[in-house]
């Protein structure tokens, strides 16, 4: 989940790695539905329908083309296969990168502090490839991952990255982790400015693939 000053997105994990809410094709549709009228309901605030979808090994998104397009916002991330080459693993997110709707890339390296080590991966050549594509990254908030780190953060940045903050709340509980995604902000020596969730609607909306192609 991502929260903006005045808007938020829901983003669900995808169906093929069986973990968070597995939500299947035809269950996405209806929440962009439900959403969709939600949204005619409330002033002042808008709500964005999105997902976090697997990239698979060979750098697609395990949901097709057609669905993802109708979302507002797509968060692509790597959650298998986290043993391949630096090679291999930069070519995935790479490519995942230059999909059409994949509009940010969750927990960029997959590290959990003192659990998992972050895969092998060509950090630069992926800022590159985000600038060039127009992906965004985030600073994931939970506080066993804090990836992007400071110094990546940083250095994507200066390649001309746009940087976002999500909560990757898994419920309303989790929602005050952005605290740890903050913080980890301000060590790269961000202001407010610089982060796309903080700013206000009017700019946040044109970014991202969704925002160039559908809302600006
Ligand atoms: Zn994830």
């Amino acid at each position: 989940m991502i929260v903006n000053y005045l808007d938020v997105a829901m983003a669900d994990h995808s169906a093929t790695h069986g973990f968070g809410n597995d939500v299947s094709p035809d269950a996405l549709k209806r929440q962009i539905e439900l959403v969709r009228s939600v949204n005619e309901q409330l002033d002042g605030i808008e709500v964005l329908v999105g997902t976090e979808t697997n990239i698979l090994p060979d750098g697609s998104p395990d949901y097709d083309d057609e669905l993802l397009e109708q979302l507002d916002w797509v968060v692509g991330s790597v959650h298998t296969s986290f043993g391949m080459s630096s090679a291999e693993m930069t070519k995935r997110i790479v490519t995942a990168m230059e999909h059409p709707w994949i509009d940010c890339i969750g927990h960029l390296t997959g590290r959990k502090i003192e659990k998992r080590k972050p895969y092998e991966l060509d950090v630069r050549a992926v800022f590159e490839a985000a600038a060039r594509t127009g992906t965004m990254v985030e600073i994931n908030s939970a506080p066993d991952r804090r990836d992007l780190h400071d110094v990546h953060a940083r250095a994507a940045a200066s390649l001309g990255v746009t940087i976002i903050i999500n909560t990757d709340a898994h419920g309303v509980s989790t929602q005050h982790n952005s605290i740890w995604g903050i913080a980890t902000a301000r060590r790269a020596g961000f202001e407010a400015k610089d982060i796309a969730n903080a700013l206000p609607w009017k700019d946040f909306k044109g970014l991202g693939k969704h925002g160039a192609a559908q809302r600006a």
